[in-house]
């Protein structure tokens, strides 16, 4: 309770703080990010408070990911951005810092130098052991 109380998000979905809101349905409210990657940066939350993607309840993920879908048409359509990034922060680890969850649809532009991070190779033989440790969590 206390959680919802003092999110940062639920205020936003409750309209005590001021956001720039662009899409709501009765499961999620998308907004812009105070500081965008690029102009257009936006958010999408659940109406319901959630700390993580991975606590998210399967229907509310499939929903934010279908306003995705509908906000990145609309970053094409009317901001003429030819691309756009799709980002979930899951973890202080992974750079999330707001413990509501949220999907960042980033919009891109030609040449806008917002690079992504580069992978680097596998050591020799460690591909299969992680694909062992993955296939079995998943099984
Ligand atoms: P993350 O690091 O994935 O948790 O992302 C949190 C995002 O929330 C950051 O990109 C912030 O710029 C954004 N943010 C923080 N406060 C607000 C706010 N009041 N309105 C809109 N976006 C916000
Ligand atoms: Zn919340």
């Amino acid at each position: 309770m206390n959680d919802m109380q003092d999110c940062l998000f639920c205020k936003i979905v409750r309209k005590e703080i001021p956001a720039a809101i662009v899409f709501e349905n009765e499961t999620v409210v998308a907004f812009l990010d105070i500081k965008p990657v690029n102009p257009g940066h936006v958010l999408i939350v659940p109406r319901a408070h959630s700390a993580d993607y991975v606590t998210t309840e399967d229907s509310i993920v499939c929903e934010i990911a279908v306003t995705a879908k509908r906000i990145g048409q609309a970053i094409i359509q009317s901001l003429w951005a030819p691309g756009f990034n799709l980002g979930v922060n899951n973890g202080r680890v992974a750079g999330q810092l707001v413990d509501h969850v949220h999907l960042h649809v980033m919009p891109r532009f030609e040449n806008d130098g917002r690079e992504l991070w580069h992978g680097k190779p596998y050591a020799e033989g460690e591909m299969e052991g992680v694909a062992k440790k993955l296939r079995a969590a998943l099984s």
